[in-house]
Order: C-alpha cells, then structure tokens, then sequence
C-alpha cells in the first residue's frame, strides 16, 4: 500500500511553549494511522523539545532548513548531521527559500545530498511562478528544478526522495495567491512524473509526490484523489490543530 504524506509547515510561527501545546493538543485527537505519515516541520529551535514529546508511531518531524554542511565554521546555521536522531525529515527548496533567501537549484542540491547523506529523507519543493505559468514555461521550470535538485541522487537513493509540486501563485503567503485547478495540478503532476522518469526510469514511479498550495479542510479531499498525488504539504490551515487533524481524518479516508 503507498503510503499517504500528511506534512505541517508552520513556517515562522508558534514559539517553544506554543509548539508544545499544540503537539499535547494534536497528540491527544491522534489515532495511529495505517498508510497516513503525519509529519510537522516546527521552527528549529522547537525540534528538539518537540522530539521528547512526540510519539514517532504516530508522527514525525521534518526540519524546515538547514545547511548543507555538516560541522565547521558557518556561524549561525544549523548542519543537517545537528538534527540526526531528531528530524525524521528535511523540507528543501521551499520557494519561500528560493525567493526570498536567494537559494540556487545548486544550494538546493547540496541540500538534498546532505540530507540522504545522514539518512533524512529530503522533500524536495519545486514549482513555477505566477509569470512562468502565464508565459507558459511550467515545463520547463520544472523540469529545471528537478534536475537541479536531484542531480546528485543517484538511482538507488531515489527511494530516499519526496517531491513536493507547490506552485508559488497558489501559496497563501504569495501576494494574491489563487486556489490551483485539480487539473491544473493533475498536469503539472504529469509533467513531473514524466520528468522523472526520464531520469530515472521506471524505478521513478514509487517517488512519493505531496502537493502544496492553500490546502484547507474543504479542498484537500478534491487534493488528495488526483492520481499520482500522495499526499500533502499545508503551510496556514497547518497551524490550526482542529484544520490539521480534519485533513488528517481525510487522507485517512482516501487511503490508497
Ligand atoms: C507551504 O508553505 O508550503 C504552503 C503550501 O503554504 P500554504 O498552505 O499556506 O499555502
């Protein structure tokens, strides 16, 4: 059975102390799942209390950034082999990253190596702008983007993979961010999963793929029955425990 991803990005909100009640609160309305990994990615100063308090039968977590060195002198960042033992998974390439940290399809890269490197499974984001989807260079953008991000996986780790296609004019926190289509999804998911296996061949079709983009309780279900869709990643409707759980409920219903 593939499994269903259910992933949290709170993103920069909700302090230690708000993180903690939160969990308590998810914790108490959460069932163990059979086929659904839940995954929330907390600030990183939240990941290691929050990993005394979770129960990794039911839930993991998943860093929001890190850097792709694993110790030195890098003042200030927090090396992916830190979170070891702590974080089950890493987002990478989130366009908030891209855009407003000026991340390159080459930083993006060595992130995603660093990542498989100590054994924590990178979800790779990737996805166009409101302009490339007007000028009509969804292909190509990701098809850029997946190169880039995966040039140095090779065909045996590829299973250590997760994509996530989040188009960033869907993205609540994107400047008059606009519902994305099922169809429009279901053929950018099209192009992905071609991409891929060009790449990669055959072996390419276990990739999971989450979709993400202003994910609420009233649309993820029409969001989780696209095929070749496995699952989700929520960034706002994530922060609200009731919302969270009430997608959760869904993906458990939909179930492949
Ligand atoms: C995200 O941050 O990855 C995201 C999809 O955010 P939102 O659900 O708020 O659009």
């Amino acid at each position: 059975m593939a499994k269903t991803y259910i992933v949290g990005n709170w993103k920069m909100n909700l302090n230690v102390g708000e993180s903690s009640i939160y969990l308590h609160k998810l914790l108490k309305r959460l069932k163990i799942a059979r086929g659904v990994e839940v995954i929330i990615a907390p600030t990183t100063i939240a990941l290691q209390p929050l990993s005394l308090q979770i129960d990794r039968k039911r839930l993991k977590l998943a860093a929001q950034n890190f850097y792709y060195q694993d110790f030195g002198a890098y003042t200030g960042e927090t090396s992916i082999s830190a979170l070891k033992g702590i974080a089950d998974y890493a987002i990478v390439g989130h366009s908030e990253r891209r855009y407003i940290f000026k991340e390159t399809d080459k930083d993006i890269n060595k992130k995603v190596a660093a990542a498989i490197r100590n054994n924590i499974t990178p979800i790779l984001c990737i996805g166009e702008t409101e302009s490339e989807k007007i000028f009509g260079e969804t292909k190509d953008v990701l098809r850029d983007q997946l190169i880039g991000g995966l040039s140095e996986v090779s065909l045996e780790d590829l299973k250590k993979v997760i994509i996530a296609y989040e188009p960033v004019w869907a993205i609540s926190s994107t400047k008059g961010a606009r519902l994305a289509a099922p169809d429009d999804i279901a053929a950018s998911v099209n192009i992905i999963r071609e991409q891929l296996k060009a790449l990669y061949g055959k072996a390419a079709e276990g990739i999971p793929l989450l979709y993400g983009g202003s994910v609420n309780p009233s649309n993820a279900g029409a969001y989780l029955t696209i095929p070749g869709v496995n699952g989700l990643l929520i960034g706002g409707s994530s922060l609200i425990a009731d919302h969270f759980i009430d997608i959760i409920d869904l993906a458990k219903r939909v179930v492949r």
